[in-house]
């Protein structure tokens, strides 16, 4: 490819608004262009490197049998209507009406879909296993895009689906795809981890989420936002979401239970403040928040409370933990069993209770509107803290010694806080856990009859009984994997490819190419590699060889080759590697052996 005859508008800065290194190096690179929030143009040079991803995924998913089709991108309502997502789904999921009024959703995942395609026609359990996958466009109505196209509202995925006549298939069928992720994502050069994962809005039954993690030393250079937890111990490795808490036993037993008091704490509300005021460690508090969902907000709106039925009560929580832990909303949801949930403002707060959200407690506490039914949910470290001290729902006042138990009484005590340094690892029991920034690149879910019950999918086995498919899904964010790269490969000068996703094989540089002698030796030069199906773009701009160069560092291409007119006389060219920034001299005879031998060699570092 002549760079004359392609579209590569790099840029010397990266708009103000890129939040990663990614995103800036893909904008000055030329590789994306925004259209609006969390939405994106993939130019030539950024869609090469997308369909390289995408090739390396189609050949592993062919290999473990997978069989590729297309799905609609707009879904209409009614098979998420029989598994019920389409409630659940929340405010991700774009909805949209057609000109008869007809409810549609744009794809942000296939099972209904795909399940409606095979459950009339798939009838025998002969046919099984079978699994399906596709490339296409994903949608999800992020409430803050960031990041780049990490966290995009439209995005390019693989999603692949399986089908299974009982458990033990689908479990085999799901190592085997476990398998074929880390060959895909080795293939890409990413330094990954396989970690256990919760299993969010798709349900099933378990699931491990792939995680990019940092190549270089200092986690903080990684754009991902997603957190995990490791053991040094042993091999355990989770999502922070998920990573289960065990209890902290010290400060369970022999503790005296001393009487309730009511401390003056006049203006100090946040539990920082309190705690100097009192001049007390934060992990004596009970931190009391409230928690409501969606209804309950817009009934707040139209301030009317008066209207709420009995369904609505319950969701109102009032979720204890100990002050220095934070709570984990997706343990909360999934232990709640609602889908969305918010922490309310203080206004919400004033109105519900007639109290500021720093003086509110688990002790008596009271509602201003009486209609309102009471749920305390308190987290299992709350369980373990004794003579705590918390709001006494009187502005200016605290409780000091509040007990479980004999001073409140919690309705329900789950796990509901985030794993921190100073736990234990919930597999070995040992301490000493670390932490890392993660981009999620892969997901597989073991989904069970979770959506074969739901659309009455069935086959029939070999005695003629009906029986669901046992299902699996199975995603990549294709769109994420390069940029996740990037992430992982980079320096001051631009990206760095790995070179089997790598837009082209060969940066080919002639100092002068109106310079007959050069453009000669660069022309045969790029017919030769050609001929040897490696990928060149040959940079035949009427440029100063000080912006070829700059340009040729920052879209990262793993071999540079400068034809210059002091080498000529020995027939020899300049090979340089982008990676290790090693400088070879080379006979152009043996340029087509140089460059490969460097590209396999590349590929092993
Ligand atoms: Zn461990």
């Amino acid at each position: 490819m002549k760079l004359t005859q392609f579209y590569l508008p790099t840029l010397r800065q990266a708009p103000n608004e890129c939040d990663t290194i990614s995103a800036k190096l893909m904008f000055r690179a030329g590789m994306i262009r925004k259209v609006a929030s969390g939405i994106y143009e993939w130019l030539p040079l950024g869609l090469r490197v997308l369909k390289k991803v995408e090739q390396i995924i189609r050949e592993e998913m062919n290999t473990i049998g997978g069989l590729e089709v297309w799905l609609p991108h707009l879904m209409p309502k009614e098979p998420w209507q029989e598994t019920g997502r389409w409630n659940v789904y929340g405010k991700e999921l774009f909805r949209l009406k057609d000109r008869k009024n007809s409810d549609f959703c744009l794809a942000p995942t296939a099972e209904e879909i795909i399940t409606g395609m095979i459950r009339n026609e798939v009838r025998s359990y002969k046919m099984l296993p079978l699994m399906f996958y596709q490339f296409g466009t994903k949608f999800r109505d992020e409430i803050r895009p960031r990041f780049g196209v990490i966290r995009s509202r439209e995005f390019y995925m693989k999603d692949a689906y399986s089908f299974h006549r009982d458990e033990k298939c689908a479990e085999d069928y799901y190592k085997l795809v476990y398998d074929a992720y880390c060959k895909i994502f080795t293939r890409c050069g990413l330094k990954f981890l396989p970690v256990d994962a919760t299993t969010g809005a798709i349900g099933g039954k378990f699931s491990h989420e792939f995680m990019v993690v940092s190549g270089k030393e200092d986690n903080e250079s990684l754009a991902g936002e997603e957190i995990i937890v490791f053991c040094k111990k042993c091999n355990y490795a989770a999502n922070i979401e998920k990573a289960e808490c065990v209890n902290f036993s010290s400060q369970v037993s022999g503790v005296e239970l001393k009487k309730l008091e009511e401390v003056n704490t006049p203006s100090v509300r946040t539990v920082e403040e309190v705690s100097k005021f009192l001049n007390q460690e934060s992990k004596n508090f009970i931190k009391t928040l409230i928690y409501v969902s969606e209804e309950v907000i817009i009934d707040k709106n139209k301030k009317d409370f008066s209207n709420t039925t009995k369904s609505d009560n319950k969701k109102i929580f009032v979720v204890l933990v100990r002050g220095d832990l934070e709570i984990n909303e997706t343990k909360l949801k999934e232990k709640l069993g609602v889908n969305e949930i918010k922490l309310a403002d203080n206004d919400l707060v004033k109105d519900i209770f007639g109290i500021e959200v720093g003086f509110l407690g688990p002790v008596n506490l009271k509602l201003k509107i009486a209609s309102y039914d009471l749920k305390i949910i308190a987290d299992k470290s709350v369980y373990e803290l004794k003579n705590g001290i918390t709001g006494a729902n009187k502005k200016d006042f605290h409780l000091k010694n509040v007990n479980i138990y004999r001073d409140y009484k919690p309705d329900l005590i789950e796990d509901l806080r985030n794993i921190t340094v100073e736990d234990v690892c919930p597999r070995c029991g040992n301490g000493g856990l670390n932490f890392s920034k993660g981009i999620e690149v892969g997901h597989t879910f073991k989904l069970g009859t979770k959506y074969s019950e739901s659309m009455k999918a069935t086959f029939l086995d070999e005695t003629g009984k009906e029986i669901n498919f046992v299902m699996g899904c199975y995603g990549i964010g294709v769109s994420r994997v390069v940029s996740a790269s990037i992430e992982q490969s980079n320096d001051e000068d631009g990206i760095i490819w790995y070179p089997a996703i790598a837009p082209f094989d060969v940066y080919l540089l002639p100092i002068d190419y109106k310079d007959l002698d050069i453009k000669n030796l660069t022309d045969q030069i790029y017919l030769n590699l050609k001929d040897k199906k490696l990928e060149i773009l040959l940079d035949d701009r009427d440029e100063r060889p000080g912006v070829k160069f700059k340009d040729a560092d920052l879209i990262g291409i793993p071999v540079r080759i400068t034809v210059s007119k002091k080498l000529l006389p020995d027939n020899k060219v300049e090979v340089y590697i982008r990676k290790t920034k090693e400088v070879r001299l080379v006979l152009v005879d043996k340029l087509d052996e140089e460059v490969s031998g460097i590209i396999e060699l590349l590929k092993k570092i």
